[in-house]
């Protein structure tokens, strides 16, 4: 099975995208983590992803789509995944007609979203609110055409992302076991 995850940051998607990749046995892969992983490089291209991911600002979709296919092309993603973080522009989603099963959107507010975020520890680097504030709005100019197109070739199935870990969970197998 072959499920994308959409949803802004803090709607969830590591967690439900973990729980998936258990009951389903498939991996779980994260864009944002991979870029995260070659941020750290002490290479031209880790300083330039630093920053740009520091920033909230997106990678360039050429860029993107190379790491982000060839890592797809890997044995181990052959019999289904659970993608998080990609695709995020129309672009992106054009290039990767991939054979995906279904496209879940997370929907959470940005209030919600916002309040998650700041009541939880920053791990990371990139989480500051600037960066975050910028995603958010980000994901509504650059992501939400792809969202529309997914709902227009019928394959996005949208969830309330506000409710418990469980219900969203539930709502989400309940959606793609339908
Ligand atoms: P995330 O963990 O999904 O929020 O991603 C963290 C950061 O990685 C984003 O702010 C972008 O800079 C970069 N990134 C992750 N996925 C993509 C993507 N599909 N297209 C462009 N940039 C991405």
């Amino acid at each position: 099975m072959k499920i994308v995850l959409i949803g802004i940051q803090g709607a969830g998607k590591s967690t439900q995208g973990s729980m998936l990749s258990d009951k389903y046995k498939i991996p779980y892969l994260s864009s944002g983590h991979i870029f995260r992983e070659m941020a750290k490089e002490k290479t031209r291209l880790g300083r330039w992803l630093k920053e740009l991911l520091n920033s909230g600002a997106l990678v360039p979709d050429e860029t993107t789509l190379e790491v982000v296919l060839t890592y797809l092309k890997k044995p181990e993603y052959q019999n289904g995944f659970v993608l998080d973080g990609f695709p995020r522009t129309v672009a992106q989603a054009e290039a990767f007609n991939g054979s995906i099963d279904h496209v879940v959107y997370i929907d959470v507010s940005d209030k919600e979203a916002l309040w998650r975020i700041s009541g939880r520890v920053a791990e990371r680097e990139d989480e500051t609110l600037s960066a975050i504030r910028q995603r958010i709005s980000l994901f509504h100019s650059v992501t939400t055409p792809v969202i529309e197109a997914y709902r227009k070739k019928g394959k996005l199935r949208t969830v309330d992302g506000e409710l418990s870990i469980e219900d969203v969970f539930a709502q989400i197998i309940a959606a793609i076991e339908a």
